[in-house]
């Protein structure tokens, strides 16, 4: 993936601005060494949205990829202990990792785990009647992100925050020929374009690492 910043500038906010448990630290090593690594969040990513989950005071997550658990754990760490992370992913491989590390955190109390494909478990938690989220965190395959969107926006709380990784997509959004040619940066354009032009949320594109579009639901 291509960095953003220069790596000695990323290398310093990784090193000095980051307060990263030794728990996330090791669960992100050993990700490091499996399949997909490059999916998980960053530290500063990550330190980024526990910040926000934080500034909102956040009881109620929502989360669509779970992977080996780094995005999750490190929101986990940012709610009070009544709080719950509820999170989605396909993949009892990864989410085998990532429950071991929750234990591991004394946090597994914290996340709810929800093996099956997204969509589905979107639409249980709404004939659930789940009580609604304050923060959703949109991270897993990419062609249906908007009706990931659109579930979210639907058991969210006004005044709460949909984060969506990815939406800078390696940079292929900002390149017309990748938009036309390639299905999913097409999909993720028109996604950042028409979120910016929705009265529904306002929307900032914060450049961290693969580009987090923050939509808050007014
Ligand atoms: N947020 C994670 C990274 C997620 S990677 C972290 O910070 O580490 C994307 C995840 O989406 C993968 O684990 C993959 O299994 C999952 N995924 C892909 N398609 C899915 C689907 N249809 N429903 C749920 N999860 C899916
Ligand atoms: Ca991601």
């Amino acid at each position: 993936m291509v960095n953003l910043l220069p790596d000695a500038i990323l290398n310093y906010l990784q090193t000095v601005t980051v307060n990263e448990s030794p728990i996330l630290r090791e669960l992100h090593d050993e990700t490091m060494t499996m399949s997909g690594a490059n999916m998980q969040i960053s530290a500063e990513q990550g330190q980024f949205m526990a910040f926000l989950v934080k500034l909102i005071n956040a009881k109620r997550i929502l989360e669509i990829g779970t992977y080996t658990g780094y995005s999750a754990l490190v929101m986990a760490q940012a709610l009070p202990d009544d709080g719950e992370v509820v999170t989605c992913d396909i993949d009892p491989k990864a989410t085998s990792v990532a429950k071991r590390y929750w234990e591991k955190a004394g946090l597994s109390h914290r996340i709810n785990l929800k093996l099956g494909p997204a969509l589905e478990t979107l639409a249980s938690l709404a004939s659930a009647g789940v009580e609604p989220f304050d923060v959703a965190f949109i991270d897993a395959d990419k062609k249906p992100y908007p009706q990931y969107f659109e579930a979210c926006y639907e058991r969210v709380r006004t005044g709460g925050l949909i984060m969506i990784d990815n939406m800078l997509w390696d940079g292929k959004v900002a390149d017309k020929e990748a938009v036309a040619n390639d299905k999913s940066t097409g999909i993720l354009h028109e996604l950042n374009q028409r979120l910016t032009d929705d009265a529904r949320v306002m929307t900032t594109l914060v450049p961290i690492r693969d580009g987090l579009l923050l939509c808050l639901k007014l």
